[in-house]
């Protein structure tokens, strides 16, 4: 038997092969491989429409098994800061992403229906496999399902600014009954 090199790509600078983004999904998991590397939101237009700063880069690593079940399964994993417009302020707010999740390899859409209905579980997505499968766009919705709709700084920047201010004028009067007793 010949050991397959694991793959290691997307290092900061490296002009990126694009084959080092597809995987053989059925034979990846019957062999437990292993990939992992980075994705800048640049590089991929559907992450840099929904992200503010197009310069940060995300951690992505996907290993393959065969699940309990017998079926084969991929463990996405992508994590990292991104940045995204605050619905309240329409300023940035960062967002720390760190995201899991299994995907279940089904043959086509029927055997996908099937194996959906057999395992009754949100938590398991199935997708349908291929020779070809193309990481990124996995990753891309595994970021877009993470990412908050409707984000929110918890206190917004210029929010905090004028609350601050009432606050201080509010409570002066009162500072100066205080003063009066
Ligand atoms: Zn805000």
């Amino acid at each position: 038997m010949i050991e397959k090199p694991v793959i290691i790509a997307g290092f900061p600078g490296s002009a990126l092969p694009m084959n080092a983004f597809v995987i053989d999904a059925f034979e990846f998991c019957r062999l437990k491989e292993h990939r992992q590397g980075e994705i800048a939101v640049a590089d991929s237009s559907r992450l840099s429409s929904e992200c503010d700063d197009k310069s940060a880069v995300l951690f992505w690593s996907i290993d393959g098994r065969t699940s309990s079940l017998g079926f084969e399964q991929l463990t996405l994993c992508v994590s990292g800061a991104v940045s995204l417009q605050c619905q309240r302020c329409l300023t940035s707010c960062t967002f720390d992403l760190a995201s899991e999740s299994s995907l279940i390899l089904a043959k086509d859409e029927v055997h996908a229906d099937e194996i959906e209905a057999m395992l009754d579980d949100d938590a398991i997505d199935v997708i349908v496999g291929s020779k070809e499968l193309d990481i990124v766009v996995l990753i891309e919705d595994e970021v877009l399902l993470a990412i908050p709709l409707s984000p929110k700084h918890e206190v917004c920047p210029d929010l905090a600014t004028l609350k601050a201010l009432n606050g201080a004028k509010r409570s002066s009067p009162f500072d100066a009954l205080k003063r009066l007793n």
